[in-house]
């Protein structure tokens, strides 16, 4: 492993000025479960300065907004969010996917801020092949073995998926986050924080944190009343493993019909990826045991796997038809 330095800094403005001083040689440190196996693998994007913002107050939390919905500290773990009793209550299908998230021992070290922001988890790139986000020319995700960790539906440089499940599971909730940044707090929603791959101050990431700006707070708004949700995910390894495809799913039902949907879709795109048109064929429909099957011949129309992972677009529809009827039956 590459030399290191760790700054502990008491507070986000001290943190924000030392990731101004250092560009992108520093990266923010927190759980470390994704950053301490970048610097393990020896990738050239490692950062040799960590920001560890362990220390600073006012960053790990989960409250009550006074408004029926929920503010998250993003250095708040992941197990803690697995254990709360406000999220099981307002939320069940978060903390449902939350608890889907790697292992008990990884969920106990891994921040909700770092599961948003996570690399992907392409096994080229943390091989340390010198591909596109690595620094490099080529992408051996599109050309070589891309079963599990690649897009199903297209990419530009880099062809891997988005790795998270958090994000997937608060977009259908309308979740927004704050930003700290040298000009101030910026509000962002969740698809705005990770819209795909896009380079980032001379970076391949998968969202659109700058090199000095931290993430500092989730928001979720009050559930509507009768909001029905499921989150689903296949796994290589049943145990734990990232997605080979997820689906968070919400209707709002109100006299019968459903009002409003959300789909999102995880595992199978470089980003969530919110299937609108599915969102607008579900609406005014009343739920029924047809309605997934009539749901997935329009869902993913613009499905472009690679040579090995046509599976994945399978079992994206298998997860809409599956979750459609868990709330149909849950009427
Ligand atoms: S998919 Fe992305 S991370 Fe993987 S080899 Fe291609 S460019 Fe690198």
């Amino acid at each position: 492993m590459k030399k290191i330095s760790v700054y502990q800094p008491a507070s986000t403005e001290e943190a924000i000025r030392i990731l101004s001083q250092h560009g992108s040689e520093a990266a923010v440190y927190a759980g470390g479960t994704d950053l301490l196996i970048r610097l393990k693998n020896r990738l050239k994007q490692a950062p040799t300065y960590l920001v560890d913002i362990k220390k600073i107050d006012g960053l790990r939390y989960i409250k009550d907004d006074g408004q029926g919905g929920v503010h998250i500290g993003a250095a708040t773990k992941l197990s803690e969010m697995a254990e709360s009793g406000l999220l099981q209550q307002r939320y069940p299908m978060l903390v449902q996917a939350i608890n889907m998230i790697s292992s008990p021992e990884l969920r106990n070290a891994s921040t909700l801020g770092g599961d948003l922001l996570q690399e992907v988890w392409c096994q080229y790139l943390r091989g340390g092949y010198p591909c596109w986000r690595n620094g490099g020319y080529l992408c051996y995700g599109a050309i070589g073995d891309n079963s599990y960790y690649h897009s199903a539906m297209g990419g530009r440089l880099c062809y891997a998926v988005y790795p998270g499940d958090a994000a997937t599971a608060l977009i259908p909730f309308d979740a927004t986050v704050s930003l700290a940044t040298p000009a101030g707090s910026k509000q962002l929603t969740l698809e705005q924080l990770v819209p795909g791959d896009m380079m980032v101050d001379g970076k391949i990431q998968s969202h659109v944190v700058r090199f000095n700006e931290i993430l500092t707070e989730v928001r979720i708004p009050a559930p509507q009343p009768g909001l029905r949700a499921s989150f689903e995910k296949l796994r290589p390894r049943g145990v734990w493993d990232f997605a080979m495809a997820s689906l968070a799913l919400t209707l709002q039902v109100r006299n019968g019909s459903i009002e409003n949907a959300r789909v999102v879709f995880g595992g199978i795109s470089g980003k969530p990826l919110r299937e609108r048109s599915v969102e607008n064929f579900l609406a005014g429909k009343e739920p029924n045991d047809d309605l997934g099957a009539h749901a997935a011949a329009v869902a993913l129309a613009n499905a472009a796997p690679l040579k090995y992972n046509s599976t994945k677009i399978d079992m994206a529809k298998g997860l809409l038809v599956s979750g459609l009827a868990k709330l149909n039956a849950g009427n």
